[in-house]
């Protein structure tokens, strides 16, 4: 290996487009992947050592091989977190009594109600719940909520949070963006000052904990703040230079933000140091170094938070120092943008432009021709119905 590759990556596998949720803000369900084309064994056996591994979907646990595919990601990985929409109960507790030392994070977008209309799952908030309970009373200790913010869920932010900090869990937070990946580009927030008044509150939960992970959490929603404002990104972004997105086809991307599927190459047919060091990768990178989707998600801002710690260390200080020191709560009006609109200096229409909702796109699946000729006669719901359904009757 040559010295570009000695780090450690932080790497995103993608094991399957199939998905068994109907969330409103992601068709990836209508898009599945043709399970006999999903990445194999092989490929990930020639994924490069990792300090930090995500394994999603789709919803990852539909693979009924999951187990092996965390064997093997455990050989080089020091870290790994599964996120997964909780339904599958089962296969969830016998993989974590195997892989206790692993993250799981269920989404959960709001409290019952709220929950199961966004996310199209019979009884979705009371099974991801009682996963999560499982999980705990296993002894588990990474394990937490995840939650994409949106009009519709956000007055259910702090009291979500409120449960998942009774119940000594994480708490994750995310919000609309649009990409192939999500096979979705007309996500936007429409009351911005109402959301970000929720991630106001949030923060001040945060920031008022004794805990320092928390405060970090505290910026990263700050971040989100800025973000549905469709604002420059707080960090910059550096996908694909020590971070990567493999999605079920052995396609190695930069990340899930883009508008179209970015491939650095293929890792069923190459290997990883030529595909890491080959000249689609350095194409793919200079996309990234002049990408404007600004777009703040966990995955591409977790590791910025570890690179450029120093920015996310000094607002976590000076937030401190002002709320023990005096008696400052933290405002969503530090952000200019978000006084700039509430003064009428810009325009809800301005913003919306800058943002990356396209109601004209015609969105990329990133599907493969095979998987995408299975939806000639059926839809994507149905192919995943009646695969789910057989899983089931052999179980
Ligand atoms: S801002 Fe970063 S994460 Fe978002 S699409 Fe661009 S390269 Fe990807």
């Amino acid at each position: 290996m040559n010295q570009k590759n000695e780090k450690k990556l932080n790497g995103t596998v993608i094991v399957t487009y199939r998905c068994n949720a109907r969330c409103n803000m992601c068709n990836r369900y209508k898009a599945p992947s043709r399970p006999e084309e999903e990445i194999s064994l092989e490929t990930i056996r020639k994924l490069p050592p990792m300090y930090f591994t995500n394994i999603t979907g789709g919803e990852p646990f539909i693979r009924e091989d999951l187990k092996e595919i965390v064997r093997e990601l455990k050989k080089k990985s020091d870290r790994i977190v599964i996120s997964t929409n909780g339904f599958f109960t089962d296969r969830i507790v016998d993989l974590c009594k195997e892989f206790p030392d692993i993250g799981i994070r269920i989404s959960i977008e709001g409290l019952e109600a709220t929950n199961n209309a966004i996310r199209g799952l019979e009884d979705g908030y009371n099974r991801g719940y009682t996963t999560l309970q499982k999980l705990v009373a296993m002894g588990m200790k990474d394990v937490g909520f995840g939650m994409t913010v949106q009009d519709c869920n956000c007055k259910d932010l702090v009291p979500l949070y409120k449960i998942s900090d009774e119940m000594g869990m994480e708490f994750a937070t995310a919000s609309l963006h649009n990409s192939f990946y999500f096979v979705e580009a007309k996500n936007i927030i429409h009351d911005r000052p109402m959301v970000a008044q929720e991630f106001e509150n949030l923060i001040n939960e945060l920031l008022s904990s004794n805990s320092p992970k928390k405060w970090f959490r505290a910026y990263f929603n700050h971040g989100l703040i800025n973000y549905i404002y469709s604002q420059k990104r707080l960090l910059p972004c550096d996908m694909s230079f020590d971070t990567f997105f493999i999605d079920p086809y052995g396609d190695v991307m930069p990340c899930n933000g883009t508008k179209e599927k970015e491939v650095m190459g293929n890792l069923n047919r190459q290997s990883w140091e030529e595909l890491w060091n080959s000249k689609e990768a350095e194409t793919v990178r200079a996309k990234v170094r002049h990408c404007d989707r600004n777009c703040w998600m966990i995955g591409s801002v977790s590791p910025a938070m570890h690179k450029y710690i120093w920015v996310p260390a000094l607002w976590v200080i000076r937030h401190k120092f002002l709320r023990f020191f005096k008696k400052k709560k933290y405002s969503m009006y530090e952000n200019k943008i978000v006084r700039d609109y509430r003064d009428g200096k810009v325009t809800k229409e301005a913003l919306d432009r800058c943002s990356t909702c396209d109601l004209h796109a015609i969105v990329n699946d990133g599907l493969s021709q095979r998987s995408r000729e299975q939806l000639a006669d059926k839809t994507g719901e149905e192919i995943v119905d009646a695969d789910i359904a057989e899983q089931m009757k052999k179980a």
